[in-house]
């Protein structure tokens, strides 16, 4: 088990009360947990796991990351200016054609000196043999799955289940449910072990992202979370088996394709900025703030109890869909 992390952000991140929405939804108090100030060049909640597996590559002498995801992937952002600050040279595969202006996270990451590499076609599994076998010989490529999602980067959220419950402890607060975004389930599975290593007990509400694939039959992202945490369980001794019926996941708002603006993450984002002055992002954490406001409106959940979103950052994406937003 990776002990010691490499240091790239600022914790605790601030856990703090949501006032005017709490006085808005009047049956419920709304507190926020700000990933998205975790100072990684502005933020997110891939600090948390790139911590350990920066770690990870220099403990094993990698000395060039490969990464993957969309062209706005927050994740290769974080990854981009982790590899900056530990001085591994950053590679970063992204989906699709190169575009002629470079806006908000890929802009970001060429500011940062990844090496960015166009797929030019919507394959979502990308060949990294492909990538690597053209670095020169002398490279020891170390590969970060997507999203970061594997059990070393999930104990990122495993500490910071640790950094909650000290926190909640020290603000006597106690809080019956957690919603935040879960995409590629890195996070999710962090926040499980976490919750099981620090006997704390917390409804989860993971808001799913991404659209389901038919074929799947919707179950790929458990599957994923499940892989995820029986790997992590070895690291962190415990006994406990998980099943498929043990992954809660909420499936109500991921209609709209991945990174598809709606009228859902626009009204989102404008309720938090309007009534608190924090800002969400287009992809996750707009999409899982509707879907939490549109469960408390509906009074979906228990009245009168203490809810908890974990921002989990995003902010450089706002400027990709500047004209879907202005509307
Ligand atoms: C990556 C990301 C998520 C989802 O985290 P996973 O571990 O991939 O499930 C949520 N919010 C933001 C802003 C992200 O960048």
């Amino acid at each position: 088990m990776y002990n010691n992390k490499y240091n790239l952000g600022f914790f605790p991140t601030p856990l703090h009360k949501l006032n005017n929405l709490s006085k808005i939804y009047s049956d419920y108090t709304l507190f926020i947990k700000r990933d998205d100030q975790t100072g990684l060049a502005s933020g997110g909640n891939k600090t948390r796991k790139l911590e350990y597996l920066i770690k990870q590559a220099l403990d094993n002498n990698y000395d060039a990351v490969f990464t993957t995801g969309a062209q706005q992937s927050n994740h290769c952002r974080q990854t981009a200016a982790a590899c900056a600050q530990a001085g591994i040279e950053c590679h970063i595969v992204v989906r699709g054609k190169e575009p002629k202006t470079y806006q908000g996270n890929l802009l970001l990451s060429h500011l940062l000196g990844a090496k960015i590499h166009f797929t030019n076609d919507n394959r979502k599994e990308i060949d990294f043999n492909e990538f690597t076998s053209k670095l020169e010989k002398n490279k020891k490529p170390f590969i970060i799955p997507i999203g970061g999602s594997n059990s070393v980067g999930a104990l990122g959220f495993v500490d910071a289940i640790k950094e909650l419950k000290l926190q909640l402890t020290s603000q006597d607060i106690h809080i019956d449910y957690l919603f935040f975004a879960s995409s590629s389930g890195g996070t999710q599975a962090g926040i499980m072990l976490g919750l099981e290593l620090a006997d704390l007990n917390i409804e989860l509400i993971p808001i799913k992202i991404d659209k389901d694939e038919p074929e799947r039959q919707g179950v790929e992202l458990e599957e994923a979370i499940i892989e995820i945490m029986n790997e992590g369980k070895k690291l962190l001794n415990i006994e406990k088996q998980y099943t498929l019926k043990d992954i809660p996941l909420n499936k109500e708002y991921n209609e709209a394709d991945y990174g598809v603006l709606t009228s859902n993450e626009i009204s989102a984002i404008n309720e938090l900025a309007l009534n608190e002055g924090i800002l969400l992002d287009p992809v996750y954490t707009g999409r899982a703030f509707y879907g939490m406001l549109d469960c408390l409106k509906k009074k979906k959940i228990k009245q009168n109890s203490n809810i908890l979103f974990w921002h989990t950052g995003g902010l450089p994406a706002l400027f990709e869909h500047a004209e879907g937003l202005r509307k």
